[in-house]
């Protein structure tokens, strides 16, 4: 069965089959955020490379319909997850990042805009027709932090060893307290 994410139709298509396409996909099946990942991976040793970082699962839906009754403000909402192996830039070493995105998008032509929705995000249509599959793609590359750095601080090596030696130095009699036990 040909798979929802790369059908292509038009706006109007999409939102008048109310279609809800649910997305359980390898980051792998999503080509250009796989060569964003892996461009971020490559700055690591090669023995510290997650062996499974394109298997990391994608998941969520699109929902597409309209957002007025007259149906003429085509909008897909989309929750899409995934969580990807990154470099953190402070440590430098490899770490699982979960990207999290909510977004309602109106799907409009280039240039176009709908009266009452300004306030709203736009997915500009460059042709006639979308894939589904671009605007996960899209929404997840957009979400990848400029400077990816370990969510969990305390397995950041960069940051436990900045707080040791913070420590040390609240600490001033710890260094000469360990001194004496020793020479107990
Ligand atoms: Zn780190």
């Amino acid at each position: 069965m040909a798979n929802p994410l790369r059908d292509r139709r038009t706006a109007a298509e999409w939102a008048a089959g109310g279609q809800v396409i649910d997305i359980a996909e390898k980051l792998s099946f999503f080509e250009r955020l796989a060569s964003v990942v892996a461009e971020d991976l490559a700055a690591l040793e090669p023995a510290k490379m997650p062996s499974r970082w394109r298997n990391s699962l994608v998941t969520g839906s699109l929902g597409f319909g309209f957002l007025d009754e007259r149906q003429r403000v085509p909008v897909v909402r989309c929750s899409v997850a995934v969580t990807v192996d990154a470099v953190c830039q402070r440590c430098l070493e490899a770490f699982r990042l979960p990207l999290d995105v909510e977004a309602e998008l109106l799907l409009l032509a280039m240039e176009e805009t709908a009266a009452g929705y300004e306030d709203h995000e736009v997915w500009e249509l460059e042709e006639n027709t979308l894939r589904p599959q671009d605007i996960v793609e899209e929404l997840l590359i957009m979400a990848l932090p400029f400077s990816a750095m370990h969510v969990d601080l305390t397995a950041c090596k960069a940051l436990s060893a900045e707080a040791d030696e913070q420590e040390d130095r609240t600490k001033p009699f710890a260094a000469l307290r360990a001194q004496m036990n020793q020479d107990q």
